[in-house]
């Protein structure tokens, strides 16, 4: 994609500090970090966001699929090992969940020992009005996942 920032970085036209390259995934520090080391894991393939990445994977997708959530997963531990005390994996979907590059990442985010849990993370920042409401919402997910499976020949 030309006008995407994260393709330019894959294509060498934009500078990064790459933690990690193969042929298929890159992992990159993020220029914004919320914390030192903060890294960005990039499929090679331009898939805007989770809903994008073809379904059945098959073939080359699901090669690359597969090394973007080893390397995540690699990440987070290389994180511990290194050092640092714990590691947050956060990844958005669209503006409304803080997506602002189109090109799907997961955020690989180390923590030092000592730091307060980071708002973003923490929970009971929202509260169902009842039972039935937590009910109502685990039923739409129920549906529209089993809409998913259905789609997807699963
Ligand atoms: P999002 O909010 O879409 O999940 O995260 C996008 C991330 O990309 C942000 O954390 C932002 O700091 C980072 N970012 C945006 N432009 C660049 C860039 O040109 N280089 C690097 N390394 N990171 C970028
Ligand atoms: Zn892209």
């Amino acid at each position: 994609m030309s006008d995407c920032i994260f393709c330019k970085i894959l294509a060498g036209e934009i500078p990064s500090a790459k933690v990690y390259e193969s042929g298929r995934v890159a992992a990159f520090l993020d220029i914004g970090p919320m914390e030192k080391g903060h890294v960005l894991v990039v499929p090679k393939r331009h898939w805007p966001t989770l809903a994008d990445v073809p379904a059945p994977l098959a073939g080359e997708d699901r090669a690359v699929w597969d090394e973007l959530f080893d390397t995540v997963r690699r990440l987070a531990k290389a994180a511990l090992r290194a050092g640092w005390a714990g590691a947050n994996v956060l990844q958005c979907n669209g503006e409304a969940a803080g997506q602002t590059v189109g090109h799907l990442h997961f955020h690989v985010i180390p923590r030092p020992a000592g730091g307060a849990v980071p708002p973003a993370f923490e929970s009971g920042a929202a509260r169902y009005a009842d039972d039935a409401e937590r009910d109502a919402v685990a039923a739409k997910l129920r549906t529209a996942l089993a809409d998913v499976l259905r789609d997807e020949g699963v």
